[in-house]
Protein backbone atom coordinates (compact mmCIF):
# COMPACT_ATOMS: atom_id res chain seq x y z
CA UNK A 1 0.00 0.00 0.00
CA UNK A 2 1.83 3.43 -1.31
CA UNK A 3 1.67 5.95 1.55
CA UNK A 4 -0.88 8.75 0.47
CA UNK A 5 -0.01 11.69 -0.61
CA UNK A 6 -2.38 13.76 1.92
CA UNK A 7 -4.21 12.66 4.93
CA UNK A 8 -6.11 14.92 7.64
CA UNK A 9 -3.94 13.30 10.69
CA UNK A 10 -0.78 12.45 10.17
CA UNK A 11 0.80 10.33 13.17
CA UNK A 12 4.63 9.47 13.35
CA UNK A 13 5.11 6.77 16.21
CA UNK A 14 2.96 3.67 16.29
CA UNK A 15 3.38 2.84 20.07
CA UNK A 16 0.87 3.10 22.86
CA UNK A 17 0.34 6.78 22.19
CA UNK A 18 0.00 7.01 18.89
CA UNK A 19 -1.96 3.71 18.04
CA UNK A 20 -4.57 5.24 21.07
CA UNK A 21 -4.49 8.53 19.08
CA UNK A 22 -4.90 7.32 15.94
CA UNK A 23 -7.57 4.75 17.08
CA UNK A 24 -9.66 7.48 18.54
CA UNK A 25 -8.97 10.32 15.87
CA UNK A 26 -10.25 7.61 13.30
CA UNK A 27 -13.19 6.66 14.78
CA UNK A 28 -14.60 10.45 14.70
CA UNK A 29 -14.11 10.13 11.18
CA UNK A 30 -11.07 11.76 11.11
CA UNK A 31 -8.76 10.90 7.73
CA UNK A 32 -5.60 8.82 9.89
CA UNK A 33 -2.24 8.11 8.38
CA UNK A 34 0.04 6.58 10.91
CA UNK A 35 3.67 6.17 10.46
CA UNK A 36 6.90 4.50 12.12
CA UNK A 37 10.33 3.55 11.20
CA UNK A 38 10.17 0.26 12.87
CA UNK A 39 9.53 -3.13 10.89
CA UNK A 40 6.78 -3.44 13.76
CA UNK A 41 4.40 -1.59 15.36
CA UNK A 42 4.20 -1.29 19.12
CA UNK A 43 7.47 -2.94 20.12
CA UNK A 44 7.46 -1.70 23.87
CA UNK A 45 3.83 -2.67 24.33
CA UNK A 46 4.82 -5.94 22.96
CA UNK A 47 8.07 -6.61 25.70
CA UNK A 48 6.47 -4.65 28.79
CA UNK A 49 5.35 -5.60 31.88
CA UNK A 50 7.42 -9.02 31.56
CA UNK A 51 5.58 -9.84 28.18
CA UNK A 52 2.35 -9.38 29.71
CA UNK A 53 1.53 -5.67 29.50
CA UNK A 54 1.20 -3.69 33.06
CA UNK A 55 -1.77 -1.82 30.66
CA UNK A 56 -2.71 0.36 33.95
CA UNK A 57 -3.26 0.67 37.62
CA UNK A 58 -6.48 0.70 39.63
CA UNK A 59 -5.41 3.93 41.05
CA UNK A 60 -3.33 6.48 39.21
CA UNK A 61 -3.18 10.22 40.82
CA UNK A 62 -1.32 12.67 39.46
CA UNK A 63 1.28 11.96 42.13
CA UNK A 64 2.12 9.40 40.27
CA UNK A 65 4.11 11.06 37.84
CA UNK A 66 7.05 13.31 37.36
CA UNK A 67 7.10 16.72 35.32
CA UNK A 68 8.40 20.03 35.94
CA UNK A 69 4.88 20.79 35.24
CA UNK A 70 3.26 18.50 37.78
CA UNK A 71 -0.60 20.16 36.87
CA UNK A 72 -0.03 19.24 33.31
CA UNK A 73 -1.21 15.51 33.76
CA UNK A 74 -4.07 15.68 35.66
CA UNK A 75 -6.66 17.38 32.79
CA UNK A 76 -6.01 14.53 30.23
CA UNK A 77 -5.58 11.72 32.69
CA UNK A 78 -9.09 12.82 34.22
CA UNK A 79 -10.82 12.79 30.62
CA UNK A 80 -9.65 9.32 30.00
CA UNK A 81 -9.21 7.61 33.00
CA UNK A 82 -8.07 3.95 33.74
CA UNK A 83 -11.61 2.93 34.30
CA UNK A 84 -12.10 4.27 30.45
CA UNK A 85 -9.11 1.79 29.11
CA UNK A 86 -10.28 -1.04 31.27
CA UNK A 87 -13.70 -0.92 29.31
CA UNK A 88 -12.01 -1.11 26.07
CA UNK A 89 -10.09 -3.99 27.35
CA UNK A 90 -13.58 -5.86 28.67
CA UNK A 91 -14.58 -4.92 25.20
CA UNK A 92 -11.98 -7.08 23.62
CA UNK A 93 -12.29 -9.77 25.64
CA UNK A 94 -9.19 -9.84 27.05
CA UNK A 95 -8.60 -11.58 30.22
CA UNK A 96 -6.35 -9.82 33.25
CA UNK A 97 -5.81 -9.57 36.34
CA UNK A 98 -4.42 -7.14 39.39
CA UNK A 99 -1.16 -8.32 40.19
CA UNK A 100 -0.21 -5.81 43.33
CA UNK A 101 -0.67 -2.51 44.09
CA UNK A 102 -3.22 -1.69 41.89
CA UNK A 103 -1.40 -2.60 38.49
CA UNK A 104 -3.58 -4.64 35.84
CA UNK A 105 -1.64 -7.09 33.62
CA UNK A 106 -3.10 -9.24 30.77
CA UNK A 107 -3.19 -13.13 31.86
CA UNK A 108 -1.64 -14.46 28.71
CA UNK A 109 -0.12 -11.74 26.85
CA UNK A 110 0.95 -8.50 25.94
CA UNK A 111 0.26 -9.47 21.77
CA UNK A 112 -3.58 -9.12 23.23
CA UNK A 113 -3.46 -5.34 24.23
CA UNK A 114 -1.40 -4.47 21.30
CA UNK A 115 -3.99 -6.36 18.87
CA UNK A 116 -6.51 -4.64 20.21
CA UNK A 117 -5.53 -1.84 19.37
CA UNK A 118 -4.88 -2.76 16.01
CA UNK A 119 -8.33 -3.66 15.76
CA UNK A 120 -9.66 -0.56 17.15
CA UNK A 121 -7.48 1.12 14.48
CA UNK A 122 -8.69 -0.86 11.61
CA UNK A 123 -12.27 -0.41 12.84
CA UNK A 124 -11.49 3.02 12.69
CA UNK A 125 -10.11 3.17 9.05
CA UNK A 126 -6.54 4.43 10.27
CA UNK A 127 -3.72 2.76 8.05
CA UNK A 128 -0.36 1.84 9.44
CA UNK A 129 2.47 2.23 7.33
CA UNK A 130 6.17 0.33 8.87
CA UNK A 131 9.52 0.52 7.63
CA UNK A 132 8.59 4.47 7.02
CA UNK A 133 10.87 7.06 8.40
CA UNK A 134 10.39 10.89 8.82
CA UNK A 135 13.45 12.59 6.93
CA UNK A 136 11.93 16.65 6.82
CA UNK A 137 8.92 18.66 7.99
CA UNK A 138 7.77 21.61 7.34
CA UNK A 139 5.29 23.71 8.19
CA UNK A 140 2.74 25.50 5.02
CA UNK A 141 1.93 28.94 4.88
CA UNK A 142 -1.52 29.87 5.16
CA UNK A 143 -2.56 29.85 1.79
CA UNK A 144 -2.04 25.83 1.91
CA UNK A 145 -5.06 25.86 4.38
CA UNK A 146 -6.44 22.99 5.65
CA UNK A 147 -3.16 21.89 5.16
CA UNK A 148 -0.37 22.90 7.80
CA UNK A 149 2.42 20.48 7.10
CA UNK A 150 4.47 18.84 4.85
CA UNK A 151 5.93 15.57 5.59
CA UNK A 152 9.08 13.93 3.69
CA UNK A 153 9.34 10.38 4.90
CA UNK A 154 11.08 7.50 3.29
CA UNK A 155 7.95 6.23 1.45
CA UNK A 156 7.18 9.52 -0.26
CA UNK A 157 6.15 13.25 0.98
CA UNK A 158 2.54 13.69 2.91
CA UNK A 159 0.33 16.76 3.61
CA UNK A 160 -1.30 16.72 6.45
CA UNK A 161 -3.89 19.16 8.74
CA UNK A 162 -2.75 18.04 12.14
CA UNK A 163 0.80 16.30 13.10
CA UNK A 164 1.15 14.18 16.07
CA UNK A 165 4.33 13.31 17.26
CA UNK A 166 3.98 9.92 19.45
CA UNK A 167 8.09 9.17 18.75
CA UNK A 168 8.46 7.83 22.17
CA UNK A 169 11.43 7.94 24.83
CA UNK A 170 15.07 7.45 24.50
CA UNK A 171 14.97 4.13 26.16
CA UNK A 172 15.93 0.58 24.65
CA UNK A 173 17.58 2.12 21.37
CA UNK A 174 17.55 -1.77 20.08
CA UNK A 175 13.28 -1.27 19.63
CA UNK A 176 13.23 1.47 17.82
CA UNK A 177 13.89 4.08 20.17
CA UNK A 178 15.29 7.64 18.86
CA UNK A 179 15.29 11.63 19.30
CA UNK A 180 13.45 12.13 16.21
CA UNK A 181 10.21 13.60 18.53
CA UNK A 182 12.99 15.62 20.00
CA UNK A 183 14.76 17.05 17.57
CA UNK A 184 10.90 18.16 15.77
CA UNK A 185 9.95 20.01 18.97
CA UNK A 186 13.44 21.95 18.56
CA UNK A 187 12.43 22.82 15.11
CA UNK A 188 9.56 24.08 15.77
CA UNK A 189 10.55 26.16 18.78
CA UNK A 190 9.50 23.90 21.99
CA UNK A 191 11.99 23.29 24.01
CA UNK A 192 13.19 20.49 25.97
CA UNK A 193 13.40 19.42 29.91
CA UNK A 194 16.38 17.61 30.10
CA UNK A 195 16.49 13.81 29.67
CA UNK A 196 17.65 11.20 31.57
CA UNK A 197 17.01 7.42 32.27
CA UNK A 198 14.34 6.09 34.41
CA UNK A 199 13.33 3.47 35.66
CA UNK A 200 16.44 1.89 35.19
CA UNK A 201 18.70 -0.51 37.38
CA UNK A 202 21.35 1.55 39.46
CA UNK A 203 25.28 0.34 38.82
CA UNK A 204 27.68 -0.22 41.74
CA UNK A 205 31.98 0.29 41.54
CA UNK A 206 34.04 -2.52 40.85
CA UNK A 207 34.78 -2.13 44.42
CA UNK A 208 31.02 -2.30 46.30
CA UNK A 209 30.31 -5.08 43.40
CA UNK A 210 33.32 -7.30 44.71
CA UNK A 211 31.84 -6.97 48.18
CA UNK A 212 28.09 -7.70 47.13
CA UNK A 213 28.69 -10.43 45.25
CA UNK A 214 27.75 -12.68 47.53
CA UNK A 215 24.42 -11.28 47.65
CA UNK A 216 23.37 -11.72 43.50
CA UNK A 217 20.43 -13.08 43.16
CA UNK A 218 19.12 -12.35 46.64
CA UNK A 219 16.20 -10.09 46.80
CA UNK A 220 14.13 -8.53 49.89
CA UNK A 221 11.84 -6.06 50.81
CA UNK A 222 13.04 -2.57 51.63
CA UNK A 223 12.12 0.73 51.67
CA UNK A 224 14.73 2.90 50.13
CA UNK A 225 14.63 7.05 49.85
CA UNK A 226 16.48 9.73 48.00
CA UNK A 227 17.25 13.62 48.66
CA UNK A 228 15.27 15.95 45.98
CA UNK A 229 15.10 19.64 45.85
CA UNK A 230 11.47 19.09 46.95
CA UNK A 231 12.23 17.13 50.15
CA UNK A 232 12.67 13.42 50.93
CA UNK A 233 11.25 10.40 48.67
CA UNK A 234 10.96 7.24 48.93
CA UNK A 235 9.43 4.16 47.85
CA UNK A 236 8.24 0.63 49.94
CA UNK A 237 8.71 -2.48 47.78
CA UNK A 238 11.62 -5.56 46.78
CA UNK A 239 14.79 -4.49 45.67
CA UNK A 240 16.86 -6.91 43.87
CA UNK A 241 21.20 -7.27 44.46
CA UNK A 242 22.44 -7.99 40.55
CA UNK A 243 25.87 -8.60 38.75
CA UNK A 244 26.36 -4.34 38.03
CA UNK A 245 24.07 -3.65 40.77
CA UNK A 246 20.69 -2.96 42.35
CA UNK A 247 17.65 -3.70 40.77
CA UNK A 248 13.66 -4.56 41.48
CA UNK A 249 10.82 -2.47 41.74
CA UNK A 250 12.02 -0.24 44.67
CA UNK A 251 15.31 0.48 43.13
CA UNK A 252 13.33 1.05 39.82
CA UNK A 253 11.07 3.40 41.26
CA UNK A 254 13.63 5.64 43.02
CA UNK A 255 16.05 5.62 40.27
CA UNK A 256 13.84 8.39 38.56
CA UNK A 257 14.16 11.02 41.30
CA UNK A 258 17.86 10.07 42.06
CA UNK A 259 20.66 12.56 41.16
CA UNK A 260 23.74 11.19 40.11
CA UNK A 261 26.48 11.65 43.41
CA UNK A 262 23.42 11.82 45.97
CA UNK A 263 23.48 8.94 48.42
CA UNK A 264 20.69 6.14 48.52
CA UNK A 265 19.31 4.97 52.14
CA UNK A 266 17.91 1.90 52.26
CA UNK A 267 16.23 0.15 54.79
CA UNK A 268 16.63 -3.33 54.89
CA UNK A 269 14.21 -4.42 57.27
CA UNK A 270 11.22 -1.66 57.30
CA UNK A 271 9.06 -3.85 59.07
CA UNK A 272 10.96 -4.16 61.94
CA UNK A 273 12.44 -2.44 64.95
CA UNK A 274 15.84 -4.25 65.00
CA UNK A 275 17.30 -2.82 67.91
CA UNK A 276 13.95 -3.88 70.08
CA UNK A 277 14.06 -6.98 68.82
CA UNK A 278 18.13 -7.86 69.28
CA UNK A 279 17.55 -6.79 72.91
CA UNK A 280 14.66 -8.95 73.17
CA UNK A 281 16.96 -11.62 71.70
CA UNK A 282 19.20 -11.44 74.32
CA UNK A 283 17.32 -12.46 76.78
CA UNK A 284 15.51 -15.45 74.58
CA UNK A 285 18.41 -16.63 72.66
CA UNK A 286 21.51 -14.63 74.40
CA UNK A 287 23.89 -17.66 72.82
CA UNK A 288 22.91 -17.46 69.28
CA UNK A 289 25.06 -15.34 66.67
CA UNK A 290 24.61 -12.25 64.99
CA UNK A 291 24.58 -13.45 61.68
CA UNK A 292 22.65 -16.08 62.33
CA UNK A 293 20.03 -14.34 64.06
CA UNK A 294 19.97 -11.02 60.96
CA UNK A 295 20.12 -14.23 58.67
CA UNK A 296 16.65 -15.36 60.05
CA UNK A 297 15.10 -12.00 59.05
CA UNK A 298 16.95 -10.96 55.64
CA UNK A 299 18.81 -13.75 53.42
CA UNK A 300 21.55 -15.75 54.84
CA UNK A 301 24.03 -14.88 52.16
CA UNK A 302 22.72 -11.44 53.02
CA UNK A 303 23.24 -11.10 56.67
CA UNK A 304 26.68 -13.00 56.37
CA UNK A 305 28.01 -10.52 53.76
CA UNK A 306 26.65 -7.74 55.34
CA UNK A 307 27.76 -8.26 58.58
CA UNK A 308 31.68 -9.34 57.14
CA UNK A 309 31.32 -5.47 55.60
CA UNK A 310 30.07 -4.13 58.74
CA UNK A 311 31.14 -5.90 61.52
CA UNK A 312 34.30 -4.51 62.35
CA UNK A 313 32.36 -1.29 63.97
CA UNK A 314 30.87 -3.77 66.41
CA UNK A 315 33.72 -5.87 66.86
CA UNK A 316 33.00 -8.81 64.76
CA UNK A 317 30.37 -11.66 65.07
CA UNK A 318 29.33 -13.32 68.46
CA UNK A 319 26.65 -14.67 70.80
CA UNK A 320 24.01 -12.04 71.32
CA UNK A 321 24.70 -11.52 74.45
CA UNK A 322 27.77 -10.30 74.18
CA UNK A 323 27.23 -7.07 72.94
CA UNK A 324 26.62 -3.60 74.16
CA UNK A 325 23.33 -1.55 74.07
CA UNK A 326 25.31 0.74 71.90
CA UNK A 327 26.97 -1.69 69.70
CA UNK A 328 23.06 -2.63 69.03
CA UNK A 329 22.26 0.67 68.52
CA UNK A 330 24.81 0.93 65.73
CA UNK A 331 23.92 -2.37 64.41
CA UNK A 332 20.49 -1.27 64.01
CA UNK A 333 21.35 1.68 62.48
CA UNK A 334 23.30 -0.09 59.94
CA UNK A 335 20.52 -2.23 58.77
CA UNK A 336 17.79 0.41 59.06
CA UNK A 337 19.80 3.29 57.42
CA UNK A 338 22.27 2.01 55.01
CA UNK A 339 23.87 4.61 53.10
CA UNK A 340 25.17 3.85 49.85
CA UNK A 341 26.79 5.68 47.22
CA UNK A 342 25.93 4.40 43.08
CA UNK A 343 28.20 4.34 40.77
CA UNK A 344 25.49 5.67 38.24
CA UNK A 345 22.64 3.52 36.64
CA UNK A 346 22.72 0.88 33.51
CA UNK A 347 21.27 4.02 31.43
CA UNK A 348 19.10 4.06 28.25
CA UNK A 349 19.97 0.38 27.40
CA UNK A 350 17.70 -1.20 29.83
CA UNK A 351 15.72 1.99 31.49
CA UNK A 352 11.85 1.45 30.95
CA UNK A 353 11.24 5.22 30.30
CA UNK A 354 12.93 8.40 29.21
CA UNK A 355 12.74 11.15 31.94
CA UNK A 356 11.85 14.73 30.73
CA UNK A 357 10.95 15.59 27.23
CA UNK A 358 9.03 18.19 25.36
CA UNK A 359 8.48 21.32 27.99
CA UNK A 360 4.68 21.55 28.85
CA UNK A 361 4.61 24.70 29.20
CA UNK A 362 4.58 24.82 25.75
CA UNK A 363 1.85 22.06 25.05
CA UNK A 364 -2.01 22.98 26.03
CA UNK A 365 -3.01 20.37 28.77
CA UNK A 366 -6.23 20.16 27.62
CA UNK A 367 -5.57 19.16 23.27
CA UNK A 368 -1.36 18.41 23.45
CA UNK A 369 -1.36 20.42 20.75
CA UNK A 370 1.88 23.20 20.81
CA UNK A 371 0.86 26.51 22.07
CA UNK A 372 2.63 28.33 19.40
CA UNK A 373 2.65 25.72 16.58
CA UNK A 374 -1.03 25.20 15.07
CA UNK A 375 -1.50 21.44 14.23
CA UNK A 376 1.45 20.32 15.75
CA UNK A 377 0.89 17.60 18.70
CA UNK A 378 2.94 15.94 21.20
CA UNK A 379 1.63 12.51 22.97
CA UNK A 380 3.04 9.76 25.29
CA UNK A 381 6.93 9.76 26.17
CA UNK A 382 8.09 12.36 24.18
CA UNK A 383 6.50 15.04 26.89
CA UNK A 384 7.92 15.67 30.06
CA UNK A 385 4.93 13.15 31.72
CA UNK A 386 7.21 10.40 33.47
CA UNK A 387 4.95 7.92 35.30
CA UNK A 388 6.16 5.77 38.04
CA UNK A 389 6.46 1.72 37.85
CA UNK A 390 3.07 -0.05 37.64
CA UNK A 391 1.11 0.58 34.75
CA UNK A 392 1.09 4.62 34.84
CA UNK A 393 3.02 5.13 31.87
CA UNK A 394 1.09 3.39 29.42
CA UNK A 395 -2.14 5.31 31.27
CA UNK A 396 -0.30 8.31 30.58
CA UNK A 397 0.14 7.00 27.17
CA UNK A 398 -3.80 6.13 26.17
CA UNK A 399 -4.62 9.29 28.06
CA UNK A 400 -2.45 11.89 25.93
CA UNK A 401 -3.19 10.00 23.05
CA UNK A 402 -6.85 10.50 23.31
CA UNK A 403 -6.92 13.99 24.74
CA UNK A 404 -5.34 14.57 21.07
CA UNK A 405 -7.74 12.88 19.22
CA UNK A 406 -10.42 14.75 19.83
CA UNK A 407 -8.80 17.68 18.49
CA UNK A 408 -6.81 16.75 15.66
C1 LIG B 1 11.14 -3.07 28.98
C2 LIG B 1 10.01 -2.10 29.19
C3 LIG B 1 8.90 -2.50 29.90
C4 LIG B 1 7.86 -1.60 30.14
N1 LIG B 1 6.77 -2.01 30.83
C5 LIG B 1 5.77 -1.15 31.07
C6 LIG B 1 4.59 -1.58 31.72
O1 LIG B 1 4.39 -2.77 32.01
N2 LIG B 1 3.63 -0.65 32.02
C7 LIG B 1 3.77 0.68 31.65
O2 LIG B 1 2.88 1.48 31.93
N3 LIG B 1 4.86 1.09 30.97
C8 LIG B 1 5.84 0.22 30.67
N4 LIG B 1 6.93 0.64 29.97
C9 LIG B 1 6.96 2.03 29.48
C10 LIG B 1 6.07 2.14 28.23
O3 LIG B 1 6.44 1.10 27.34
C11 LIG B 1 6.23 3.48 27.55
O4 LIG B 1 6.08 4.52 28.48
C12 LIG B 1 5.22 3.64 26.44
O5 LIG B 1 5.43 2.63 25.47
C13 LIG B 1 5.33 5.01 25.78
O6 LIG B 1 4.44 5.04 24.71
P1 LIG B 1 4.74 5.98 23.45
O7 LIG B 1 3.70 5.66 22.44
O8 LIG B 1 4.95 7.36 23.87
O9 LIG B 1 6.16 5.48 22.92
P2 LIG B 1 6.54 4.02 22.28
O10 LIG B 1 5.59 2.99 22.75
O11 LIG B 1 7.98 3.90 22.58
O12 LIG B 1 6.30 4.23 20.75
C14 LIG B 1 7.10 5.12 19.97
C15 LIG B 1 7.05 4.63 18.54
O13 LIG B 1 7.66 5.64 17.72
C16 LIG B 1 8.47 4.99 16.75
N5 LIG B 1 9.48 5.95 16.30
C17 LIG B 1 10.54 6.43 16.99
N6 LIG B 1 11.25 7.27 16.22
C18 LIG B 1 10.63 7.32 15.01
C19 LIG B 1 10.90 7.98 13.80
N7 LIG B 1 11.97 8.76 13.66
N8 LIG B 1 10.06 7.81 12.75
C20 LIG B 1 8.97 6.99 12.87
N9 LIG B 1 8.68 6.32 14.00
C21 LIG B 1 9.50 6.49 15.06
C22 LIG B 1 9.03 3.79 17.48
O14 LIG B 1 9.46 2.79 16.57
C23 LIG B 1 7.84 3.35 18.32
O15 LIG B 1 7.03 2.41 17.64
C24 LIG B 1 7.95 -0.25 29.67
C25 LIG B 1 9.07 0.13 28.93
C26 LIG B 1 10.09 -0.78 28.69
C27 LIG B 1 11.26 -0.33 27.87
Amino acid sequence: MALPSQTQVLIVGAGAAGLMCAAMAGARGRAVVVIDHANKVGKKILMSGGGRCNFTNMEVLPKNYLSDNAHFCKSALARYTQWDFIALVQKHHIPYHEKKLGQLFCDNKAQDILSMLLDECAQAGADIYTLCDIEQVASLPESDLPMRYKVKTSQGTIYCESLVVATGGLSIPTMGATGAGYELAEQFGLPLKPRTAGLVPFTLSPAQLAVFSPCVGNALDVSVSCETASGQVSFSEAMLFTHRGFSGPAMLQISSYWQPGKELEINLLPHLHLFDFLTEQQKVRPKVLLTTMVGELLTKNIAQCLCDYWGAQWNGNRPINQYTHAELQLIAAQFHEWKIMPAGTEGYRTAEVTLGGVDTHHLSSKTMEAKTQPGLFFIGEVVDVTGHLGGFNFQWAWASGAAAAAYV
